[in-house]
């Protein structure tokens, strides 16, 4: 259930594996859109699409496993998923302006203490020559060399191919009720019940509906509340177009904001953390100036486009939530920030629980 990212490439693996698979969700009904337009407030369509799986903070724990784990199947899944019909590339670096000294000093011990894994740390004096200039934070920042991104729309547009290539049914409804059924000394099967009135019966359920997924586990009797987060984005046409941009990376971040070139003179500038489901202007306005540190060609860039998207934040529990809640009820969802990024790890572990179920 949710043909978002997450579902979407899930169900992907899924298929592969050889399983029979059933993907519902209402989006099915529309192809993804060439551009994220305001419309789609889902977050896949809305998203960034960036990969900072290696320039993490932590070096143990859940977080840092399953971002080790999907930047490790990214190559793969991209060099599978490409095709004349829908192209996919992997695009590096992704650097990050230190903020203060501390976060300065942070970051060149976290890029010494990880040899081998593309992190170097870079003082103010090169950023100073940067053309076109960059915000000018002064305390140097962190290239990695293999974390960047992904652009989400090709990438979900990539998936739909490869749902066709697997065969995979596609419901395009919301399922809107979930029921046990009994099946004696078999296996639990389920019936799912659609909006259009379908039901459908199945042996096992993969939730990755976002902020959808509480609903549907409740009369269940489980809870999971998820809280909306929105972010908003803007397409900015740079009118005078500064230097040469060949050493901007695929990413910058500045203050937890980034900075993506997309198409000539078009830059990408997100993503805001919005608590709740309506947009603040003035949210974006501070967005667009970089918190006072853009340089004069960004401020003197003009909006193109603009949209937003919602994240789901689980409430008191940790993201993402993967979990299997009673035996063939499995629940991919929550995943906040990094459901991009975490999408190849996540359907990993569903395919495993279900590969683990089918053999015990
Ligand atoms: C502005 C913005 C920028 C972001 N940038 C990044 C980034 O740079 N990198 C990153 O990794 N992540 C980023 N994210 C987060 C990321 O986009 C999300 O974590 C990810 O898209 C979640 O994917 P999903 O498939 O779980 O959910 P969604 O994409 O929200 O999809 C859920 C789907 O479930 C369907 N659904 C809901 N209820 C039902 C139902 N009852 N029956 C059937 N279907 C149902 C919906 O129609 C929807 O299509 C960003 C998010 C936003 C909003």
């Amino acid at each position: 259930m949710g043909a978002g990212v997450t579902g979407t490439g899930t169900a992907w693996q899924l298929a592969k594996l050889g399983h029979s698979v059933l993907l519902a969700d209402p989006s099915l009904a529309t192809p993804i859109p060439d551009t994220p337009a305001d419309r789609h407030l889902n977050g896949s369509t809305a998203s960034l699409g960036v990969l900072m799986g290696h320039a993490f903070r932590r070096s143990s724990g859940r977080a840092w496993r399953l971002r080790q784990r999907s930047m490790a199947l990214w190559p793969a899944w991209v060099e599978q998923l490409n095709h004349p019909e829908s192209p996919l590339a992997l695009e590096t670096p992704l650097i990050q302006l230190a903020g203060s000294a501390e976060e300065a000093q942070r970051l060149n011990q976290l890029a010494s203490a990880r040899p081998g894994s593309g992190l170097q740390f870079i003082d103010n004096t090169r950023l100073q020559k940067a053309d076109p200039a960059w915000p000018q934070v002064g305390h140097g920042a962190m290239l990695s060399e293999r974390d960047g991104r992904i652009d989400p729309l090709r990438l979900l547009k990539a998936l739909r191919r490869g749902l066709t290539e697997q065969n995979i049914a596609c419901l395009a409804t919301a399922v809107v009720e979930l029921q046990r059924l009994n099946s004696g000394n078999r296996q639990r099967r389920w019936r799912i019940k659609t909006t259009d009135g379908t039901c459908e019966d199945v042996d096992r359920v993969v939730i990755c509906s976002a902020l959808g997924s509480n609903e549907l586990l409740q009369n269940l009797g489980h809870q999971r509340p998820m809280a909306p987060v929105l972010g908003q984005v803007l397409e900015l046409q740079l009118n005078n177009p500064p230097g040469q941009w060949t050493a901007w990376p695929a990413v910058l971040s500045c203050s937890g904001i980034n900075l993506i070139p997309h198409g000539p003179n078009r830059l990408w500038i997100g993503a805001t953390l919005e608590p709740g489901t309506t947009a603040d202007p003035a949210a974006a306005d501070t967005m667009k100036r970089l918190n006072d540190l853009a340089p004069t060609w960004l401020e003197e860039a003009t909006l193109a486009e603009q949209w937003s998207g919602l994240r789901a934040r689980p409430i008191e529990r940790p993201a993402p939530l993967l979990e299997e809640l009673e035996p063939g009820l499995l629940l991919a969802s929550g995943h906040y920030r990094n459901g991009v990024l975490l999408t190849p790890a996540t359907a990993e572990w569903v395919c495993e629980q279900i590969e683990n179920a089918q053999m015990s």
